[in-house]
């Protein structure tokens, strides 16, 4: 079978790899609906998870499954189902400490590319499917179904880890899809205020939309400052971090008040180690929490998130700004996910 995949680091091309094999509790899938995700460009680009060659990208999927294991009850050959960016093992002790995500190690359930290949190909392997993935709704875009195996889900965790309560005042740094579905998310879980930090006009539109009051330009200066000066001093309750480089955590911590939550979804690539403003973090002792996570999967998650769509709580469809027809599109799509230039929040692939 085909499948676009890295080839060393820093590039990425087409290769042809043997079928998957389908385990007792798995299932196979063609792709129905493909996104490239920033991650992947941390991947290739940025040397994110080490040198891959030949391993097929790609984590976010709608499927058509095509083969299913014997252990497997919920789905059957033909149906269209939401697979989950990150893959659990639900056997294994982190799920059952509730942190699924980080099943068999660190970042361990982040199955598609950093342990298999991805789901950029003419098919891929799901573990443990009836776990994994969800029924796709009757009648709900692909377009819009894909949005929630990876951009939904993680950015609405941001919201979640932030603690948001009614009323308070939050930030979300960076307006990607990944800080956009964060501010969705904030908005319903009650904030007031929500600024919203990035700068291309496309995205601003989005977020505004998805209801950020404030607009901050990091170029403009200061970040935190901007942030901390239309507060009147005060700063912000929560922050979600879904954008900058290595130093935004000190932005983050600079913004945030004593007693507040920093809610990081970032993949951070480059340097071991991260700087943090020790006194803007009371050396240690202001009680500004940071709390870290990866895209929560599993298949309640992801029929939870649907029906955010369905019953039209939130609308993915203005993030989807490029759709492309035909697998052998992925290649352009994860380009323009690359470059990241004009209009461009996420591309996407309909098989
Ligand atoms: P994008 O690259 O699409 O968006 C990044 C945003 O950050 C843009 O709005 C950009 O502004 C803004 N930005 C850039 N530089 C700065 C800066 N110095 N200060 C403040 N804002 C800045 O990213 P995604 O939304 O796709 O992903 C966000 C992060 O989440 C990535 O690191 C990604 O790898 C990670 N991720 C993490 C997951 C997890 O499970 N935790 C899952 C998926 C993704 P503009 O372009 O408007 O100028
Ligand atoms: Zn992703």
């Amino acid at each position: 079978m085909k499948g676009y995949a890295m080839i060393k680091l820093g590039e990425a091309g087409w290769v042809n790899k043997i079928m998957p094999k389908c385990g007792p509790r798995d299932c196979i899938c063609r792709p129905l609906a493909l996104a490239p995700c920033t991650s992947d460009v941390h991947v290739v680009w940025e040397n994110a998870i080490g040198e891959l060659p030949g391993r097929i990208l790609g984590h976010e999927a709608l499927g058509i499954v095509d083969e299913v294991g014997s252990e497997v009850k919920l789905f059957k050959p033909g149906d269209r189902v939401i697979v989950g960016a990150i893959t659990p093992n639900w056997d294994n002790e982190a799920a059952q400490r509730g942190f699924s995500s980080q099943t068999g190690g660190i970042m361990g359930a982040y199955e598609f590319t950093a342990k298999k290949d991805g789901t950029f190909a003419e098919y891929f392997h799901v573990n443990q499917a009836d776990n994994n993935m969800a029924m796709l709704p009757d009648g709900m875009d692909p377009v819009a179904g894909v949005m929630i195996t990876d951009m939904m889900t993680t950015g609405f965790m941001g919201a979640e880890n932030a603690g948001i309560q009614l009323g308070a005042d939050v930030a979300v740094i960076g307006i990607g899809p990944v800080g956009l579905c964060a501010i969705g998310g904030a908005k319903m879980r009650g904030a007031s205020r929500i600024f919203a930090v990035g700068s291309r006009p496309t995205p601003v539109k989005v977020a505004k939309m998805y209801g950020a009051t404030d607009i901050i330009d990091y170029h403009n200066g200061d970040t935190a400052q901007q942030i901390i000066d239309a507060t009147d001093g005060a700063g912000v309750d929560a922050v979600v971090v879904a954008g900058g480089g290595p130093d935004i955590l000190m932005d983050a911590i600079k913004m945030a008040k004593a007693g507040s939550k920093i809610s990081n979804c970032n993949f951070f690539s480059g340097a071991d180690t991260l700087p943090l403003p020790r006194l803007d973090w009371g050396s240690g002792m202001a009680n500004k929490d940071i709390i870290t996570g990866l895209c929560p999967g599993g298949r309640v998650r992801l029929e939870r998130l649907a029906k955010l769509i369905t019953y039209g709580r939130f609308d993915p469809m203005p993030m989807a700004t490029h759709v492309f027809h035909g697998l052998d599109h992925i290649e352009e799509a994860l380009l323009m996910m690359k470059k990241k230039a004009g209009d461009v929040i996420k591309p996407v692939v309909i098989c």
